[in-house]
């Protein structure tokens, strides 16, 4: 299977946390821009015959519902798949109306992910957002009634200011409303943005470690006590509800990625475009090679990278599997690494394979980065 990643970078306000290839939405380069995708759509192939489609941004919702209807034909005429598909969108319950998701529906979206960070009011302003939580509610009831078989809420832990108390209260609400999927991703404060600013100036206004991992603990426990499978570091499902498009990711699977910024992974060979938005239409609206940069992953650093993204989820990694892909027996070639990470508590293994611990989970980043960088 080959994931399908559309990277749709406009969005109405930019948040001061935010490090995602994104722009504030103008029509004429959200035009143009949606003219060179298609372009680069157009020059693209897969010989595969079973596909994911993820709209991710930004936020795709800036776009008219139509385009999005039309952009989907566009991408289901390149690459044809197999049914039941998983075709997913990223939007912005500000933006969200029953209109546009019974249109998204008969375009075959199959996924809605919606973007709702936080529940409480404070936190809301804090991240920049403007939406509020009768919108959630809105874009839920509205999505069910337009038929889409799954619904995703995306929250955010860390948020300065949050207690466990709110963030337990956030967890519940979305819980009430009914999702088959949740994400839940602690705030990163990446270098360049307000909030990196923010944090210099003022660092005790942030989650300190031992907060951090409590806010994780308070996800878990909620989460799995309303019946959701933890099957990804920051990601809960009800039974039948995993993101296959991501699920091919972590399994190491290749995805093509269309538009400014947007990663790929064919053949050993991984990519990136171009995060300068001119640079991008410039060349994808004339059909010329997307400036990017790409590295080839070879021997042992593709095996790292498949271990890395295996540990993300909760089956982890199979010996057999690894063996029989990289040829490398996966205990002997990673014992120096292995050893003490179980002895921490880290790292759990049996027979088959090896998985993280919950303690584990929290700090999977550093435990990762170890696994790509043996040499
Ligand atoms: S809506 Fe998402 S992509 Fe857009 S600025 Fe906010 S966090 Fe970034």
């Amino acid at each position: 299977m080959t994931g399908i990643y559309v990277h749709l970078p406009f969005c109405p306000y930019i948040c001061p946390y935010c490090d995602f290839a994104k722009w504030p939405h103008k029509e004429s380069a959200a035009r143009r821009y949606l003219e060179a995708l298609h372009s680069e759509l157009d020059a693209a192939s897969s010989a595969d015959s079973e596909h994911t489609v993820f709209l991710g941004g930004g936020t795709p919702n800036t776009y008219a519902p139509a385009a999005i209807a039309d952009l989907l034909a566009r991408i289901g005429a390149k690459f044809p798949v197999s049914q039941p598909r998983e075709v997913t969108i990223e939007v912005n319950p500000e933006l969200v109306s029953a209109s546009a998701l019974e249109i998204y529906a008969a375009a075959g979206v199959s996924r809605l992910s919606i973007g709702v960070q936080s529940f409480v009011e404070t936190e809301i302003r804090t991240l920049g957002r403007r939406h509020d939580a009768g919108q959630v509610r809105t874009a839920v009831a509205a999505a069910r009634s337009a038929g889409i078989a799954s619904v995703s809420l995306d929250l955010m832990f860390a948020v300065p200011g949050q207690t466990k108390e709110s963030w337990r209260s956030s967890l519940e609400t979305a819980i009430a409303l009914g999702p088959d999927h949740v994400s839940a991703y602690g705030l990163t404060v990446e270098d360049g943005t307000s909030y990196a600013d923010w944090r210099a100036r003022e660092p005790a206004a942030f989650a300190d470690q031992d907060l951090e991992g409590d806010l994780y603990d308070v996800a878990i426990d909620t989460l799995e006590k309303a019946g959701f499978e933890h099957y990804e570091i920051s990601n809960f499902a009800r039974p039948g509800h995993r993101c296959a498009h991501n699920a091919n990711y972590w399994a190491n699977g290749e995805y093509i990625g269309f538009g400014v910024g947007a990663a790929s992974y064919r053949n050993g060979v991984r990519s990136t475009h171009t995060r300068d938005l001119a640079a991008y239409v410039a060349a994808a609206s004339r059909g010329l090679k997307i400036p990017d940069q790409s590295e080839r992953l070879e021997g042992a650093q593709r095996a790292g990278e498949a271990v890395m993204l295996a540990l993300r989820t909760a089956q982890g990694l199979s010996f057999a599997a690894f063996k029989e892909r990289y040829g490398l027996n996966f205990l002997e070639y990673y014992a120096s690494i292995v050893e003490p990470y179980r002895a921490a508590g880290l790292l759990e293994v049996d027979a088959a394979g090896a998985r993280l611990t919950r303690r584990g989970r929290f700090v999977a980043n550093d435990i990762c980065a170890t696994f790509i960088t043996l040499p």
